[in-house]
């Protein structure tokens, strides 16, 4: 979904969309190391505002997640539920970095062609941007053996004495792809 910046009335544009996968699909990595799956439409409202020299977006994205632990790769749901508060700005009227720097840690600013606004791009990309760098099913899971394979939160296996050697030979077949230095 595109949004001309000329067709945004003065008083702003409100948008009230559920976005669904075949959305999300279309921004996945091929080999998305999440293994994203919506479980039920994301609840997008946003308020776009037409400002002197930029456009204003706020609004909230929410939903329910299916993701893959990164440590035992077991699927589960995750909740959604982020702010949004984006800046477009043109390139050619980025203010200059001191300006930036004052709220940088608020501000999130995003280049565009000043022509319209690709909204499923905006709001995969704060699907994205809410998701942990690490997600995992619990602090505490305990991953997967790397010796024999299972998920050691329900299991636990016959090779559990030998875990740091497994843990060993794992770091060797790590090194022996790594080329020489
Ligand atoms: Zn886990
Ligand atoms: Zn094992």
């Amino acid at each position: 979904m595109r949004i001309r910046v000329d067709e945004i009335p003065d008083s702003g544009r409100f948008l009230h969309l559920h976005w669904g996968q075949e959305k999300l699909r279309q921004y996945l990595a091929q080999d998305d190391p999440f293994e994203l799956d919506l479980l039920r439409p994301v609840n997008v409202d946003l308020e776009i505002s037409k400002k002197m020299d930029h456009i204003h977006v706020t609004g909230s994205v929410k939903g329910s997640l299916q993701v893959a632990c990164h440590r035992c790769l077991k699927s589960f749901p995750w909740a959604l539920d982020e702010a949004v508060d984006v800046v477009l700005v043109e390139e050619e009227r980025l203010p200059d970095d001191e300006e930036i720097e004052l709220d940088a840690d608020e501000l999130e600013l995003e280049i565009f062609d000043g022509l319209a606004i690709e909204v499923d791009r905006l709001i995969a990309e704060q699907i994205f941007l809410a998701l942990p760098y690490k997600v995992l099913c619990s602090e505490t899971c305990k991953g997967i053996c790397p010796g024999c394979g299972v998920n050691l939160n329900d299991e636990t296996c016959t090779c559990k004495q030998d875990e740091n050697k497994s843990a060993f030979s794992v770091l060797k077949a790590i090194k022996a792809r790594l080329p020489d230095s």
